[in-house]
């Protein structure tokens, strides 16, 4: 087995379901929205010779939980919020035993880089293509895949970029997109994510999810929040769940994760 393939084996057995070798140069140049916490992989891991991918699809909302407290912060970091998401430190978690793997196996440097662009990271690891709902769409499970990058000083081709634009492919988004129509806000600007600058395709101060932790939501966000506790919500996930390359997770992974049928 050829290293990329050794890699792969590795992710595929911490519970990730894609892999892919992105285009280090390429992320590091790419430009970054602002006040969203992101880092350049050279701020990560100065020297890193590779970035690998691994994506995990979502098989539960539960995964989308997030916990915070009333603080004086967003979501880049900083001043006194405390702040989880579940699903980054699963992936982060998750990731971590694949490094011990890589670094006990090659000798080699490897840690998780959860702040990179992953978007970009993942399409240019030729993973999927970035949807009109600025998600990653993946043809295998739709954009129910939540992403973690490697940043390891082991060398490793670059796999191709993802070219593909799945959403003009798709039918049922061909006279409206249906992320755009899911979102209850309308924060989503109508049209592909691609030549849109960083940062500006979702409305952010509309989008639910910058308002799920003021200490007293608007009525109109309240509605859409799902709080499991008092500072605990799951995430609105609308414009995600109504993709249509998603179905397959709908009809084929959840019920085998249930039990309901075999996989
Ligand atoms: S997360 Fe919800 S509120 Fe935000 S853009 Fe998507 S559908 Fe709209
Ligand atoms: S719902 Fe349609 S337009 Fe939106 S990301 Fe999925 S395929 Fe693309």
């Amino acid at each position: 087995m050829d290293l990329k393939e050794e890699l792969r084996q590795i992710a595929l057995d911490n519970d990730f379901q894609l892999f892919g070798v992105s285009n280090l140069e390429e992320v590091e140049s790419t430009e970054y929205p602002e006040g969203r916490g992101l880092q350049k992989p050279s701020e990560i891991m100065p020297g890193a010779k590779s970035l690998l991918i691994f994506g995990k699809v979502l098989w539960d909302e539960g995964m989308n939980l997030s916990v915070s407290s009333a603080g004086e912060a967003d979501f880049s970091g900083g001043g006194s919020l405390e702040y989880y998401n579940f699903y980054y430190n699963l992936v982060e978690n998750l990731a971590w035993r694949a490094c011990n793997t890589i670094v006990d196996r090659f000798g080699a440097k490897a840690i998780p880089a959860v702040t990179i662009h992953l978007k970009v990271a993942a399409m240019l690891a030729g993973l999927g293509w970035i949807g009109h709902n600025t998600l990653v769409i993946t043809p295998e499970y739709g954009p129910r895949v939540r992403w973690v990058g490697v940043l390891t000083d082991l060398e490793l081709e670059p796999d191709q970029p993802f070219t593909e634009d799945l959403c003009a492919k798709q039918e049922l988004c061909k006279e409206r997109a249906r992320c755009v129509r899911s979102c209850p806000y309308s924060a989503i600007i109508p049209g592909p994510s691609q030549g849109v600058e960083p940062g500006k395709k979702v409305d952010q101060d509309m989008c639910v999810v910058q308002h799920v932790f003021d200490v007293k939501p608007a009525p109109e966000y309240e509605k859409h929040i799902r709080r499991v506790t008092p500072r605990g919500m799951l995430e609105c996930t609308l414009c995600n769940l109504s993709c249509p390359y998603g179905l397959k997770v709908e009809e084929e992974i959840i019920p085998a994760r249930r039990g309901q049928v075999k996989e």
